[in-house]
């Protein structure tokens, strides 16, 4: 079967190529992968930047079919649509196991990084982790939600954002459109989205954002914030940014807690005056358990948030990576396991699926 590989002679790149179909054993599902999104983490093990990883399959958005069972796997058939998430699976009893904080589970398996990810023809899954994909969501956006929904999803939940209350949106890529769609349609909050980008901030504001905020433009986005609305009651920091991450301190109320989930490889500089004097909380938040990912799912099964995905065919995994580096990216793009042929560049842009 064909496969995105680690290079080991190109760090940062990955070889398409041929290996062997997966064996599985007991407790688990080969899949027939459809789709796999392409994330910027996968860039990131591409890099090495989790330590190297020659040899790996990468994708960790995938979804696929249920080809074969494993001896003992009761919760899944053949046919079955399923996910491949980042958070392969945990060891189902340690203190973050026990208590549905399994995605911190200290000795966490991650498809595509610690064991092969779903950017293949095929890929094995443990059947007790595989998250099923409702009925009537496209299987394109189901693979959007596996990482980057459910990852917004379970941010906003972490926020503790009320009805009507605001929240700012920190970054409007591959994340942040879709934390504004779930904050807007499924916590109903009053959105400001900030990116430096004026495309970004022109389709934030198409996908319901209520007001927009370009901080390179407007000024500081923590003050512009204040002047406008007051303070927002929430933060969701998705942008790979220390500066997002410093605004975002001081764009809340007191009581507020500001969610960090995008990951710049540097530190962020923290008053410590307005933290305690406004006691503010700082929280990070790793993508989503099984059940936030049910959840996610049902809630683009129901329509209430719709990502923005171009199909591509796997041979364009390193012109993504370079798309991705170069912030050329509104939305996702998924590789078509059945697509075989890239499309003209013009082409490619436009095509959405809904
Ligand atoms: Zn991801
Ligand atoms: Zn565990």
């Amino acid at each position: 079967m064909k496969a995105a590989v680690v290079s080991k002679k190109n760090p940062g790149k990955v070889d398409i190529k041929e290996v062997p179909v997966p064996k599985i054993g007991h407790g688990q599902a080969l899949v027939e992968v459809e789709y796999c999104g392409v994330c910027h983490t996968d860039l990131h093990v591409a890099k090495g930047d989790f330590g190297a990883v020659p040899g790996r399959i990468i994708g960790h958005e995938g979804v696929g079919i249920v080809k074969e069972l494993g001896p003992d796997v009761t919760n899944l058939k053949v046919g079955d649509r399923v996910s491949i998430a980042w958070f392969y699976k945990g060891c189902g009893a340690c203190e973050y196991c026990i208590t549905g904080r399994e995605t911190f589970c200290r000795t966490v398996q991650n498809a595509g990084f610690s064991v092969d990810g779903a950017m293949a023809e095929q890929c094995v899954v443990d059947a007790n982790y595989a998250v099923k994909v409702p009925d009537g969501l496209d299987p394109v956006q189901a693979s959007s939600i596996t990482c980057a929904g459910v990852t917004c999803y379970k941010a906003i939940k972490v926020s503790d954002v009320k009805p009507g209350q605001w929240i700012a949106i920190y970054g409007c890529g591959g994340l942040g459109n879709l934390a504004i769609q779930y904050a807007k349609n499924v916590f109903n909050a009053k959105v400001i989205a900030v990116d430096i980008n004026d495309d970004k901030l022109k389709l934030a504001k198409e996908i319901g954002a209520d007001l927009v905020c370009n901080s390179l433009k407007d000024g500081d986005a923590g003050e512009w914030i204040q002047k406008h609305v007051g303070g927002a009651h929430a933060a969701v920091v998705t942008a790979v940014s220390k500066v997002a991450f410093n605004q975002a301190v001081n764009s809340v109320r007191a009581a507020s807690k500001v969610v960090a989930v995008g990951l710049p490889p540097e530190t962020m500089d923290l008053a410590i005056v307005k933290t305690v004097l406004d006691g503010i909380e700082i929280v990070g938040s790793l993508v989503g358990t099984r059940k936030d990912l049910e959840e996610a799912f049902q809630f683009g099964a129901e329509g209430k948030v719709v990502p923005i995905v171009h199909t591509r065919c796997l041979d364009e995994v390193n012109d993504i990576f370079e798309e991705m580096e170069k912030g050329e990216i509104l939305g996702r793009m998924v590789v078509d396991m059945h697509k075989h042929e890239a499309e003209p560049a013009k082409a490619k842009k436009k095509k959405t699926s809904k």
